[in-house]
């Protein structure tokens, strides 16, 4: 073990949130040891502003709570942790953990439950990679580096601790860690990691719970990197491991789709994670209505069965929670809606809350050269910039080209102009809650007071027929769904 001067490492107390300076002193005060770990102390090494930061410490779950008391919940099965609130935020203190007395492991390696509390060395070893092993202690000024981990710093080297097998064996998870960090650092990855990261290792996946697999894709797609890391996923065959119907190869469409993300997140615009779901699930998608089509069904419910049957086949990877599944339906559902909006609903449209999305989404497929759109991309990008007396104008042409095409084509596909309503639809039915707990959440509601709901003018009664949902059962029969950990 070396211990090196923080300022050599260019790491300040300067840089460091009161937030987390204030949870090492209140832990150092009460006699114990605490540092920060993980991320946050590599990031800031390599200048990168980090997203967080975890502490870790010799006092266990329970000390903890005596320490910061009402501030302090904790939480946790597998690993049990102490969750801090300080000020405003939230840090995650870990207790230093020593490897498992009994292994209570899965048949294929994987550590399923462990509590047992340790030394600085044996939290050590159990982390994943060397530059996420290292313990800033910022009051002293130093950090504690077990494994020479500065240099893998300098050499941008990604470097597993321990046996590479042995560690993807006990958590596959660390597979999508590597590729993650490799693409966020812009690091090699060690020859000894290359060797053992085979499509045979890969499999391992398929324990993992499609829950922290979501939660894993979701930090892949939100890091920054996501255009570097898609390559990858298909090389390393993480890709058919998280997405099993769709084809590995990045189209263009996803491709923009993934620039756009990282640049969002570059200049700190919020994104919805489930947005990038929606693109890269658009194509099993677009193949599933076709499928429907073929059977006769009329074009809104081919749509509307198509959307769940492909969210659920996805959600045998990754389970897909129920407010991103209805984001993504209500993008694609979109979809139609712009491309061929009523006249009368244009303006309603454009205010609609799911509008952004879908709109973006309809703009990213134009780019790509998807000529399916029409140009109602471009359209809706001029519409949205116009003034009123513009927008009126565009709607009429709009609607005599609607109406010359209509006549030369009197068999459109998804056009429905029955109403005049400047009401819009809901966009997706909602489909009945998964889980037992969300049923009998759902029925434990209170009954929603009426209340009156304005749109363009005209009032409408929130018991209203239009705002009741109609509930569509989802056969479940069908779903297998991996061990949960
Ligand atoms: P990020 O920038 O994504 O937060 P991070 O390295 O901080 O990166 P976390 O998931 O926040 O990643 O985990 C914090 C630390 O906990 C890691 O740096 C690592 O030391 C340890 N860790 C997390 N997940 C694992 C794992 N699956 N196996 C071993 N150690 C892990
Ligand atoms: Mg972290």
């Amino acid at each position: 073990m070396q211990t090196l001067h923080a300022s050599k490492c260019g790491l300040s107390t300067a840089q460091l949130p009161s937030y987390i300076l204030d949870v090492i002193d209140a832990l150092t005060k009460a006699g114990f040891e605490a540092y920060i770990v993980g991320g946050g102390v590599r990031d800031l090494m390599l200048g990168l502003n980090p997203k967080d930061f975890d502490a870790v410490t010799n006092a266990t779950p329970a000390q903890v709570k005596e320490v910061f008391g009402r501030r302090c919940r904790i939480i946790g099965r597998r690993f049990e942790l102490a969750h801090v609130y300080s000020g405003r935020e939230l840090v995650e203190v870990a207790t230093f953990r020593a490897p498992p007395k009994k292994a209570v492991t899965s048949a294929s390696g994987m550590i399923l439950r462990d509590n047992n509390w340790g030394t600085i060395e044996q939290d050590f070893a159990r982390r994943d990679f060397s530059i996420n092993a290292m313990y800033y202690q910022p009051r002293k000024g130093i950090v504690l580096d077990f494994c020479h981990a500065i240099d893998d710093i300098k050499n941008k080297t990604l470097r597993l601790l321990g046996d590479p097998t042995l560690r993807f064996e006990e958590d596959p998870v660390r597979m999508l860690r590597t590729l993650r960090f490799a693409a966020k650092l812009n690091f090699s990855i060690a020859p000894d990691i290359l060797e053992v990261f085979t499509p045979e290792m890969t499999q391992l996946l398929r324990d993992i719970s499609p829950h922290r697999l979501y939660d894993e894709s979701q930090k892949l797609f939100t890091m920054g990197h996501l255009n570097r890391v898609l390559p990858m996923l298909i090389d390393f065959d993480i890709w058919r491991q998280l997405f099993a119907d769709i084809d590995p190869e990045i189209s263009t469409f996803i491709e923009r789709a993934a620039i756009n993300t990282d640049q969002r997140i570059q200049i700190g615009k919020t994104i919805n994670p489930a947005f990038f779901y929606a693109v890269l699930l658009w194509k099993p998608f677009l193949e599933r209505c076709e499928f429907y089509a073929n059977k006769g069904m009329v074009a809104a419910e081919a749509r509307a069965q198509a959307g769940l049957d492909v969210l659920k086949r996805q959600a045998t990877r990754t389970i897909i929670p129920r407010f991103a599944e209805t984001f993504i339906r209500e993008v694609w559902e979109m979809q139609t809606r712009l491309l061929s909006p009523k006249p009368q609903q244009i303006q309603a449209l454009s205010t609609h809350a799911r509008f952004r999305a879908g709109f973006d989404f309809l703009l990213l497929r134009e780019k790509s050269g998807d000529q399916s759109t029409q140009g109602m991309g471009t359209w809706w990008d001029s519409y949205q910039l116009m003034s009123t007396d513009e927008k009126e104008r565009a709607i009429s042409q709009y609607n005599r080209q609607r109406a010359k095409s209509r006549r030369k084509a009197p068999t459109g596909d998804v056009v429905e102009a029955k109403s005049v309503s400047v009401e819009i639809e809901p966009l997706v039915k909602e489909t009945a809650p998964r889980s037992r707990r969300e049923r009998s959440r759902d029925r434990s509601k209170p009954e929603r007071p009426v209340q009156m709901v304005t749109s363009g003018g005209s009032e409408i009664r929130a018991d209203h027929p239009i705002l009741k949902r109609k509930r569509v059962k989802r056969d479940l029969n069908q779903v297998v769904f991996g061990p949960t950990q």
